[in-house]
């Protein structure tokens, strides 16, 4: 099976996975790049899987639908562009062999899924949209910080070596943000500086994994001394034992944060 972060926009990726044959994205934005990369690899396309309904994530679905027939898969609770299987905690998709398990992450979006597969190749993989990013996490448009916390810790609780397809490149500015929070984490210093190297060379920090993101994203670490004492130094009302509130403290700071 191969894997491939299909660059869109400025920092958008639309992941590809495809077995040669027949392929899957995930939140086509714009159906260009995922027309092209058909064509070029000589796939055709089996199912897109949308994680929410952002005009970034699903602009593409009518194009793609239209030219291949693929079967459009969304959250039950948003508004996706029709026909589209509407799918929430509990269901499962099956493409190209493999199985997909569907979870509610509510808080960017109030609807939000992630699409989980326990095996591919060897190691679980993971398409959580706007949910989780590498060094971060989605800004709360429609859910609250309780919400994108039990969200996370959902994420947070799969298997270490679960590979994490997040859909932005937003890693360098989430890790300076990070290195704010907890200048002391080795781990964390450690990992901006690979990922500066990587975009040096106009390559993805993407795929992640759970147990990277578990040592230098603050948004998972809510409940480590470091990331709840700079929480409350940053907004004294935080109590440093309520993980809501350093997560929503956080999420604060960051959208000041340059
Ligand atoms: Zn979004
Ligand atoms: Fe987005």
């Amino acid at each position: 099976m191969n894997l491939l972060p299909l660059p869109a926009f400025t920092d958008n990726y639309i992941w590809m996975l495809h077995d040669g044959l027949q392929a899957v994205v995930v939140d086509p934005g714009d159906s260009v790049p995922v027309t092209k990369a058909l064509s070029d690899l000589g796939l055709s396309l089996q199912a897109i899987l949308v994680t929410h309904h952002h005009p970034d994530h699903v602009g593409g679905v009518d194009a793609l639908r239209d030219a291949t027939g693929a079967t459009v898969y969304g959250p039950a609770r948003e508004r996706i562009p029709v026909p589209v299987v509407r799918l929430s905690a509990g269901y499962t998709v099956e493409c190209l062999g493999l199985r997909f398990e569907v979870l509610d992450v509510p808080g960017h979006t109030a609807g939000h899924i992630a699409y989980y597969c326990p095996a591919m190749d060897g190691a679980p993989l993971l398409f959580c949209g706007d949910t989780l990013f590498s060094g971060g996490c989605g800004r709360l448009f429609e859910g609250t910080p309780a919400q994108m916390l039990r969200s996370l810790d959902q994420l947070a609780a799969l298997p270490g070596d679960t590979r994490v397809c997040c859909t932005h490149e937003y890693t360098l500015s989430n890790l300076k943000f990070a290195r704010a929070v907890e200048p002391g984490n080795a781990a964390l210093l450690y990992y901006s500086s690979r990922c500066e190297a990587l975009r040096a060379q106009n390559l993805p920090t993407l795929p992640s994994t759970v147990a990277l993101e578990q040592d230098i994203n603050p948004f998972l670490r809510v409940r480590h001394a470091a990331v709840a004492q700079a929480a409350q130094a940053r907004d004294a009302q935080v109590q440093q034992e309520d993980a809501v509130a350093v997560l929503a403290a956080l999420r604060e700071w960051k959208n000041e944060f340059r």
